[in-house]
């Protein structure tokens, strides 16, 4: 505390990073990172764009990226926002479309970076417990809210939720004309996208990041569809913000991964593939685990707490995500890793259990 601190400031309770370590090497499982390289295409449009036009501005309207992102979605380019990650997308989107006098509705357990938008902007919020089985029952979001948000597949737990139940619950907020957030970061690796039915729900807005599925975490870009004046909405706010959030390399590149499909399909069908083999392994070293749609397995090891078994993977070398929170305890969020990388996790999990 500082006594330079405004009451803001001062009442902020900031989302914690996974861990970036940077004195010792691990392999390193706890941020979902992709274990593949970007598209050669994009370092190749990376190293073009680092040249003299750096001393001019980027675009601040990023049309080149939109342009991508339209073609390779089919929507229109003003139906595209980009944002420096989509951490910020969704930052500004809690700003346009959320207010200060009804609560938002989101799971206990998800994107802890929630309940941190909200607080900066002062939106009051409203926990929905997920079921028994972890999973997002979209009925239960079927009350008067100041609006809905939840990622597919939702974070931590890597769990699907059913496009049909998301269309409905736009089709619910649309008559209250609330907006539904989905933030799909993990989709491209298990979940239906809702981007085909932007056109049919003004009120309804997807958030995707460059960061999982391009393999582009270090260069921070993720964007919004949605329709044009959900668009409009969020451009208001960054404009009264910071004009140029994505910068010429981040454009350059993201444009260029939107533009390489074929590559990004690749290297995704065998985090996939990974990620199947790991959990029919960890079945049967006898940990539990949650269906997963996501780059990465929310798990359980048998007779140890999370905090242990983070602590255990921590010493041999392997970094994993632990969420010290009720009902999750005893949970740690692994990301999927290259084949060889998974391999020396699953030596550590059947030491583990032989130990045990
Ligand atoms: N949404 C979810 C559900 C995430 O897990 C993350 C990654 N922490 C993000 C959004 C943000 O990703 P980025 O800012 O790297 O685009």
């Amino acid at each position: 505390m500082s006594i330079y601190w405004n009451k803001r400031t001062k009442n902020l309770s900031p989302y914690v990073p996974g861990e970036q370590p940077r004195d010792r090497k691990f392999i390193k499982l706890n941020t979902n990172e992709n274990p593949y390289p970007p598209s050669p295409k994009v370092i190749e449009a990376i190293q073009k764009a680092a040249g003299n036009e750096l001393r001019l501005y980027p675009d601040p309207s990023c049309m080149a990226f939109r342009e991508a992102a339209a073609a390779r979605y089919g929507v229109k380019p003003e139906q595209v926002f980009a944002g420096n990650g989509s951490d910020e997308v969704l930052a500004f989107a809690f700003g346009a479309f959320f207010d200060a006098h009804t609560a938002i509705l989101f799971p206990d357990i998800t994107y802890s970076f929630y309940p941190v938008y909200a607080n900066l902007w002062d939106i009051p919020y409203r926990t929905v417990a997920l079921s028994d089985d972890f999973s997002i029952n979209t009925d239960d979001y079927k009350v008067y809210s100041g609006g809905v948000i939840f990622p597919n597949p939702n974070a931590p737990t890597g769990k699907a939720v059913p496009l049909s139940d998301i269309l409905l619950l736009a089709k619910y907020l649309a008559t209250n004309e609330k907006v539904l957030i989905i933030d799909e970061a993990y989709a491209a690796f298990g979940a239906d996208s809702a981007v085909p039915h932007i056109g049919e729900y003004p009120n309804l807005l997807t958030v995707h990041t460059l960061s999982k599925s391009a393999s582009l975490a270090g260069l921070r870009l993720g964007f919004a569809i949605g329709s044009e004046e959900l668009i409009e909405g969020l451009c208001r706010i960054r404009d009264s913000f910071n004009s140029y959030t994505v910068d010429r390399l981040a454009l350059a590149g993201g444009a260029a991964a939107l533009s390489d499909a074929a590559y990004y399909e690749d290297i995704n069908r065998r985090v996939i593939a990974t990620r199947e083999r790991v959990s029919q392994a960890l079945r049967s070293l006898g940990f539990s685990f949650l269906p997963s749609a996501a780059n990465f397995i929310f798990m359980k090891a048998p007779s140890l707490s999370g905090a242990d078994f983070f602590a255990a993977l921590r010493e041999r070398g392997i970094l994993a995500r632990y969420f010290n929170r009720e009902r999750i305890a005893d949970y740690l969020r692994v990301s999927i890793g290259t084949d060889q990388e998974m391999d020396v996790f699953l030596g550590v999990c059947g030491e583990l259990v032989g130990s045990l």
